[in-house]
Parts: structure tokens; sequence; C-alpha cells
């Protein structure tokens, strides 16, 4: 028979058990100081404890490396997904940068080197333009992307009329459209008198550009459609954009990535279409500044419509001043009496000039930097216009500009740059310029702003 104390003694083992049983491995079993079969039992009983916390702490351990593991392989997936990307990205880059180049440098040469027709330079010229405004493309795309992922772009907000820039993106892909033999059909949502918005023009255009530029390049044959209607987003007015296709499509595991930078879907690059993948990512950063959202719906083989919201603002104000529109068409188109003062160092962009400008004024003068522009205009002060680089040697445009306007605060100046850049309008016109034109210069920009500020000479020549 066992004593009361041994049994008391036991009771308290089974305790323990139990609570271990539950879960709890802080517990110990109590010992005496007998070291009998009792006492035996209890140290069994807490070695087995003992090793019952050492498996549970394993075990843990075991756990969180797992749970390392399959984060670390994430990681790995990600980082060798993004390095797939940049390889892809940069063998697709070079890539499109080398077949343009190549067309500019192969025809120069043949130019050079080669006597033909009229008719052959004509085309030949054309091509080098072609090749060269894709390079252009590239560049901007890529100077957009890092604007964007720099954080450093900001919306330039005007009254916009959408119609009258959906017409502009029609006229400018109609022929493109054609030559595929693609129905190419506009619908604007919106009469006339209602169909301006506040919002920034300039990321319209290029949203509208990417969206239908890729609807033609992806499109066989079939119909492109584009345009808007005005919806009611969540109470509040909203346009919603459309750009429709019966091209190839987008499968729906690709569909969401094809916003993403760089990531074209796998036909598309197995097919080694031309694109940098850079568009779409561009276009939905722009969407989103302007507080929109762009999203696609898109069957494989038949076909895609991308769509994208802007909000409506300022419908009645827009509605009774949408009319106002500057008279500088009314200008003459050939005048010769004002003189026109050209500030460029590089020889090439100073012909360029020269050529576009000998078509308005025959009274050209020349600088090649900031201090010569200001000597010469000492010596002209009848000039009509100066067209002002601000890259300049010895002194730059912007300087030059300043100290021009001590001298005369009337004089239109207008500045040019290469960069482009967010807020270099406004940079130049707070130094004293009058008005920016972005370099490469397009004849008909030049050609615009030139008549706008000369048009007081012209009207009195
Ligand atoms: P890019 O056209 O230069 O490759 P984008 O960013 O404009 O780059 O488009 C990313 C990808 O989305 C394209 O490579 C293509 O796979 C897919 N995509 C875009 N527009 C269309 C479309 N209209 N039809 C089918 N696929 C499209």
């Amino acid at each position: 028979m066992l004593s009361e104390n041994d049994s008391k003694r036991i009771q308290s083992i089974i305790d323990v058990v139990m609570k271990v049983a539950r879960g709890d491995n802080s517990v110990q079993a109590p010992m005496s100081d007998k070291y009998d079969q009792i006492d035996a039992l209890a140290m069994g009983v807490n070695m087995m404890i003992d090793d019952l916390a050492v498996k549970e702490e394993t075990d843990k351990e075991n756990e969180h490396i797992k749970k390392l593991n399959a984060e670390l392989e994430i990681a790995k997936q990600k980082a060798e997904e993004s390095d797939r990307l940049k390889m892809a990205f940069l063998a697709n880059m070079s890539h499109e940068i080398r077949t343009p180049m190549n067309g500019i440098l192969g025809f120069a040469d043949i130019l050079k080197n080669n006597i033909l027709s009229g008719e052959q330079q004509k085309e030949y010229i054309e091509i080098i333009e072609k090749s060269g405004n894709r390079l252009l493309d590239i560049i901007n795309d890529i100077v957009d992307i890092s604007r964007i992922e720099a954080n450093i772009i900001s919306p330039n907000i005007t009254r916009v009329n959408i119609n009258e820039q959906l017409d502009h993106l029609y006229l400018f892909f109609k022929q493109e459209a054609e030559e595929k033999q693609l129905s190419f059909l506009l619908n604007k949502g919106l009469a006339e008198e209602f169909a301006s918005t506040y919002t920034d023009s300039g990321k319209l255009y290029a949203i509208l550009t990417n969206l239908v530029k890729n609807a033609i390049k992806y499109t066989k044959a079939g119909i492109i459609e584009f345009g808007y209607t005005l919806t009611n987003g969540f109470g509040s007015p909203e346009l919603k954009f459309y750009v429709s296709d019966t091209g190839i499509g987008i499968p729906s595991q690709e569909v969401n990535s094809v916003f993403d930078r760089f990531t074209r879907s796998k036909e598309v690059e197995k097919n080694a279409l031309e694109g940098t993948g850079l568009g779409l990512a561009i276009s939905k950063a722009y969407v989103e500044l302007l507080h929109g959202k762009i999203w696609v719906e898109s069957t494989k083989g038949s076909g895609s419509v991308f769509y994208f919201t802007l909000p409506y603002l300022n419908a009645e104000q827009v509605a009774s001043s949408a009319t106002v529109r500057p008279k500088t068409d009314e200008v003459k188109e050939k005048v010769d009496t004002f003189k026109v003062m050209v500030v460029e160092d590089d020889p090439t962009s100073e012909q360029l000039l020269k050529l576009l400008l000998q078509k308005l004024t025959t009274n050209l003068i020349f600088a090649r930097n900031g201090k010569e522009a200001i000597e010469l205009f000492k010596n002209n002060p009848d000039t009509s216009l100066i067209l002002m680089d601000i890259s300049l040697p010895v002194m730059t445009g912007d300087k030059a500009i300043k100290e021009i306007r001590k001298i005369n605060t009337e004089v239109p100046i207008i500045a040019q740059t290469a960069f482009g850049l967010e807020g270099d309008r406004q940079k130049f016109i707070d130094v004293g310029a009058t008005d920016y034109l972005k370099k490469p210069i397009i004849k008909d920009e030049l050609t615009k702003m030139v008549k706008k500020y000369t048009r007081s000479v012209s009207v009195q020549g």
C-alpha cells in the first residue's frame, strides 16, 4: 500500500503530465530528496518534458527556416524576372536604336556617294526622316519613363478641346491605318460646345497616341475604332476613352502585366515586333497622374479594347468660352520686312533654321553664342524677333536673354532647348523669354510661332 504522502507525490506527477498533455512545457514534476522510485518517475517525466521543449523549439525553427526559404525563393524569382526583363529590354532597345540608326547612316551614305534621280533622293530622304522620327520616339519614351521613375512629372492643366485632339490624332494615323487596309473610325461622344475639359493636353495626347499606335501595330486586318463617351463615375462625370481593335489580342494571364514597364506579351516578343514595352507603362502613369484609371479587355486572337477615364471638369465654364481662339491664322503667308536673329552654336541646327526661316523672311542675322548675341542686338536694334538657343558656349542663352532684357523689354525672344523638360517653358519665361520651342524644331511650329510674334510687323509691312 502507498502512504498518503507517496500518493500525493504521484498525484502531483500526474497533474504535471496532464499540463504537458495540454501543451504547457514550462512545468516540472516535483522531486523529493528520497531518490526512490517515485523520484525516478518524476525525473523521467522531467526529462521527457525537456525533450518535448527542445523538439518544439526545433519545430518552430524549422518552420521559420521554411518560411524564410519560401520568401527567398520568391525574391530570387523576382530578381531573375527583373534580370530577364532588363536583358530583354537591353536586347530590344539595342535593336530598336540600331535599326533606325542603320537606316539613317546607310541611306545618308548612299545619298553622299551615288548620283541619284530626284525621285530616288526624295525616297531616301524620307526613309532618313522616318528613321529619325522613330529614334526620337524611343528617346522620348526613355526620357518619359525616367522622369516618371524619378517622380518629377507634374500635370500642366489647361482647358483642352478633346474633339480637336481626337480629330488631330485621327488625321495623324489615318494614312498608316489605310496602308494596312484597316477601317479607321473615330467616335466623338460630345457636341463641340461641351467637348472641353480641364486636363493636361500633352499627356492626354501621349496616352491616346500610344494606344492608337499599338492598335494599328498589333492588328493585321479589320477595324480600329477610338473615341470617348461621357459617363457617371461614382457620382462625378467622367470621360471614358476607348481604343478598340480586331488584332492579335492578349492572353488572359498577361492582361495585367502589359502595363508594367519593359513588359511585352510572349507572342510579341517571339515575333520580334517593333517596340520597347514602355508605351503602356507611360500611359498608365499619365492616366493616374490625371486622376483616372486604365485597363484592357482582350481575347487572344480576336482583339483588344483599351479603356481609360479622366474627370470631366468645369463643363459650364468650358462650354461658355470654348469658341475663343487666337487669330494668328489671319497673318499674311509671306513677309520679308522683319529681321530675325538666330543664336545657335551648332552649324547643322543653324543651317536648318536658316532654311526654314528663309521662307518667311530674307532678313536674317546670326550669332554663335550669348555674348555675340548681345553685341549683335546692340548693333541691330531694329531686330523683330530673336530665336535663342539655351545651351551655348561662352555665355548661355538664359544669361543672354537676361542681358538683352536690360536693353530692350519689348523684342520677342523665343528660347529653344533640346532637353524638353517639364517646366522648361516657365523657366525661360521667368528669365525674360517670350515663348519657348522644343527641339527638334518642327517646321509648322516654328512658322506658327514666328508669325505669331511678328504679326504687328507683317501687318504694317
Ligand atoms: P510596345 O508596344 O512598345 O511593346 P507597350 O507598353 O505599348 O510596348 O505595350 C506592351 C505590350 O502590350 C506589347 O508588347 C503587347 O504585347 C501588348 N499590347 C499592347 N497593345 C496591344 C494591342 N492593341 N493588341 C495586342 N497586344 C497589345
